[in-house]
């Protein structure tokens, strides 16, 4: 496989950019991070050079395209909160799909023609079977499932007239932070499942609340597939790796194929921590499927992929190691 020389990461001080960031540094990539720090932050930036801008802004990205020779594009900037979607889709729509055009545009000007775009379970919508293969019908029930479906297609109709080649990497729930405590994840507001419940372990809020206990599940909460940070990274290099030797365009479904209910998640964070973790029974959440479990067969058999911490204890053990040396609580204790 050919390695890429020097990566355009946009949204690279993000949760999951951070972290892919910190993972090209590691496989000697030259980067530059392309970031509004509308959510990120700028010391997770931990390889590189750092741009503060807008894809939004067509001169911002001419000059960054001008100025660097990039093999690839990976794109970590969108907004990812459901809910936020149903009530504000103009939001959803503006940045995550005319804003994703801009930059392929630009990218297409420049003559960059390989793409790494992070997609969704979302596209799929409401589960026909499971675990859910890329050929799963694409029904999202919300804008933010639909604003990302509207990119992968765009991307399939940029690749027939203009030859952009991408990979669209669907995730499902991506959790866990680096081992050795490097970065995490810092959502404000935080809004999933595992770092809320770790913040109701450290005291930093006073529970968790279970968003429903009577889904068809054995315990009748939601079922959903964790996939560590550092896996997914690692997908990325491999997508990267996969169009950089020639690769035709290609789009994988991405979780460790494993579910775990939310309840799970709870004790196994209980055990981990050690700590109670306060819950509060609370109601559905407005379009959440029952489970969403990934068939990650795909992309294991055409581009090697296996993941390394695909055990829960170690996602939330990585997820704790976090939460615990960023809590106040715990620096004056120590
Ligand atoms: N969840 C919950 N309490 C919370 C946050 C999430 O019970 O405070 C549930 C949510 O309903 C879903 C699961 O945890 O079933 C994972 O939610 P998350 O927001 O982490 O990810 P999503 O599946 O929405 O991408």
């Amino acid at each position: 496989m050919t390695s890429p020389k020097t990566v355009l990461v946009v949204g690279g001080a993000g949760y999951i950019g951070s972290h892919m960031v910190w993972l090209l540094g590691r496989k000697g990539v030259d980067v530059v991070t392309l970031d509004n720090l509308s959510s990120g932050h700028r010391d997770a930036v931990l390889h590189g050079e750092f741009v503060h801008g807008d894809i939004a802004d067509r001169q911002i990205l001419d000059k960054v395209f001008r100025k660097y020779k990039f093999d690839a594009v990976m794109h970590f900037a969108s907004f990812i909160q459901v809910g936020e979607s149903m009530q504000d889709p103009a939001k959803y729509y503006q940045n995550n799909v005319v804003n994703t055009l801009n930059l392929l545009n630009a990218m297409c000007a420049h003559g960059v023609d390989k793409f790494i775009f992070s997609s969704t379970a979302a596209i799929f919508g409401e589960p026909e079977y499971s675990p859910i293969d890329e050929s799963h019908p694409k029904r999202p029930i919300n804008p933010y499932g639909w604003s990302k479906l509207m990119v992968e297609q765009a991307l399939a109709d940029y690749d027939r007239a203009y030859g952009l080649k991408s990979v669209c990497l669907r995730y499902f729930n991506a959790a866990g932070a680096h081992p050795d405590g490097l970065l995490g994840e810092r959502h404000e507001p935080e809004t999933h499942l595992i770092p809320l419940v770790l913040q109701a372990a450290s005291g930093r809020r006073p529970h968790i609340s279970v968003f429903g206990r009577d889904y068809d599940t054995p315990d009748g909460t939601c079922i959903r597939d964790y996939i560590h940070i550092l896996d997914l990274a690692e997908a990325h290099w491999l997508a990267l790796q996969y169009l950089q030797s020639g690769g035709e365009s290609s789009a994988f479904n991405l979780g460790n194929g494993n579910g775990y209910s939310v309840e799970s998640v709870i004790q196994t964070a209980r055990r981990v921590t050690g700590e109670t973790i306060p819950v509060q029974e609370g109601r559905r959440r407005l379009g959440d499927p029952a489970r969403l479990v990934a068939n990650a067969s795909k992309i294991k058999q055409e581009l090697g992929w296996q993941p390394a911490y695909f055990n829960l204890d170690t996602i939330v053990e990585h997820a704790w190691q976090w939460e615990y040396s960023h809590n106040p609580r715990f620096a004056k204790a120590s």
